[in-house]
Parts: C-alpha cells; structure tokens; sequence
C-alpha cells in the first residue's frame, strides 16, 4: 500500500469534506491489577518486583477500541479472554502459567467477552472489518476467535517475535493466535513524507485515506504499534507504549520493555504532539486516557461504560 497523495488528502479534509472517521468507542474485556513497578518502573530485576511486590495498582482497563469508519469498522487491540478465568490449561506451560499469575490479577466476568462488551456498546462483533493488534501481548490479542471474518493486522516484526522459541514466556501465546480461522495480514511500515505523521518518518495507511495511520512506536515489544486517528483533536492509541500521559511527557519508564527504545518511541510521540496540540494519547491499560478520550467529540455517545 502506498502513502503517496496523503498529505493532500489530509489537506483536502482541512479544507471542509467530512472526515471518513465517524466515531470512536472504548470497551473493556476486564480489569487487570497491576504492580506498581510494572507501571512506573523499577531499578530492581522485573524477577524481584514480580515476586516480591507488594504494592498493587488496580483498575486497569483491559481495553479494546473501536473506530467507525465510513468503509467499515475497526478494533485497536482484541481484548483478554475469559479463558484466562475458566480454563485451568490456558497458560501452555507450567512456569508461564506462575510467572503470569504473580504479574498480574484480573477480574474478569463471563459478561467480559469481546462479542458482549461490544454489544453493550451498541456494536456487533460480526460488524468487525479489521483489527489491528498494538502487540501480540495474550491481553492485546485474546478475543480474535470472536471476530473471524476480520483481517488481523500484525506488524511483521511482531509476528516474528512470535515465532521465536521463548516468546510464550514473554507471554505471546502463540497457540492461540495461529487458530485456524483468523485471517492474519502482516505489515510493514512504509516510508513516508506525510506531514501528518512528522516526526516519524514510516507509517502504514490503514483506510488508504490517511485518517487511520499505523505507526511504529518500538520499545515495550518488537513490532510495537500505535494508530493515529484523525480527529479534532487527534487520538493517538499507544497499546502498552505507557501505562500514562505522565509517563510518557516525563520518562518515566515502565518496568516492562527495551528502555533504549522507549526513550526514542517517547521522544517521537511528543514531538508528534507538539505538532498535533492537544492530540490524546490512549495508552490501553490507563482509566485517564480513557476517560480522556469519552470527553472526545467523536466519543460514541451509544457506549454505557
Ligand atoms: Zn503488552
């Protein structure tokens, strides 16, 4: 896919014509707590704070979120199973299955499907045209047996992660994501000189229109996506880039990814928002970004959340 003409798309949009973007939604599937340390990071191993921790940050949302567009609709991330609850053999091993059990606590009802929530929100899974996943994290990617009609798009160097051989300990299911019925696409970034994008110099145009760019933001995984929605003002999904805007304005770091990467994928989203004022940043597991983005003008008003 190209990105040529999109500048000119974007200005044409400046210029009057109605954006392809119609609406945006949040939905959980769940609510994770969370080390402290994990969230705003640690000089400890991540094995100390994993075992030992003892401060819990909760009412995580475990998020997935929606974008109407005029050519059908789309998912940032797909959510966490209820298998993580009611399937004694989700974890594929037994040390994944402990090491997984102490970084995280999840509430999680059986009305915590990605076929429920998005009906409560006035949505139907079987409406799903594309989901594009952040990483291929289990809480990012758990729900794709819901949507199978979807394309699942994948940044190439995440789907390589994958298939390395220690990636189920990085918690990257890969039994669970090679199921038969998905319809996987992987991408790859693509050099570009849209203006909208500046600074980052690579980016993948979802809808073709450039209302919907993919943008590599490296650092908490390999492959690491965020999506850029136009809008007034833009929204920027960040996955688990960080678990807060403060975080990101300040670098503070998580405990969890490659810090080098991190620093430059920070400094890029900033830049990105000097340009862009006011552009949210909606990180996946953060209830302010959230609630930031509810106050957004394109916010479904259906969503009872
Ligand atoms: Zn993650």
């Amino acid at each position: 896919m190209t990105t040529g003409n999109v500048g000119t798309r974007v200005m044409e949009r400046e210029s009057g014509k109605q954006s392809p973007v119609k609406q945006v939604a949040a939905i959980r599937t769940g609510i994770a707590s969370m080390h402290a340390q994990h969230l705003k990071g640690s000089r400890l191993n991540p094995l100390m704070w994993v075992f030992f921790g003892r401060k819990w940050i909760t009412d995580r949302p475990i998020s997935v979120f929606v974008i109407e567009h005029e050519k059908g609709m789309v998912l940032f991330d797909a959510g966490m199973t209820t298998r993580t609850k009611t399937d004694p053999n989700y974890w594929p091993d037994k040390i994944t299955r402990m090491i997984n059990n102490k970084v995280f606590r999840f509430e999680i009802g059986p009305e915590d499907t990605l076929t429920r929530q998005l009906e409560l929100a006035g949505y139907a899974a079987g409406d799903v045209s594309k989901a594009v996943m952040s990483h291929l994290h289990f809480d990012h990617v758990g729900c794709i047996a819901e949507i199978p009609q979807a394309e699942l798009l994948v940044n190439t160097e995440a789907w390589e992660h994958m298939i390395t051989p220690n990636s189920v300990r990085k918690a990257v299911l890969r039994r669970d994501i090679e199921i038969p019925d998905a319809k996987w696409t992987q991408f790859e970034f693509e050099a570009t000189e849209n203006e909208a994008v500046a600074p980052f110099t690579e980016a993948y145009d979802l809808m073709g229109d450039g209302s919907v760019m993919l943008i590599p933001t490296p650092g908490h995984m390999p492959g690491s996506t965020s999506m850029l929605v136009q809008g007034d003002p833009p929204i920027l999904f960040v996955g688990d880039l960080c678990y807060s805007l403060e975080g990101l304005m300040t670098d503070r770091f998580p405990g969890i990814g490659e810090k080098d990467e991190l620093a430059e994928s920070y400094a890029k989203v900033r830049a990105l928002r000097e340009r862009l004022p006011g552009m949210l940043v909606v990180p996946a597991h953060d209830p302010e970004g959230v609630e930031a983005l509810k106050a957004h003008p394109l916010y479904s008003a259906k969503v009872a959340q």
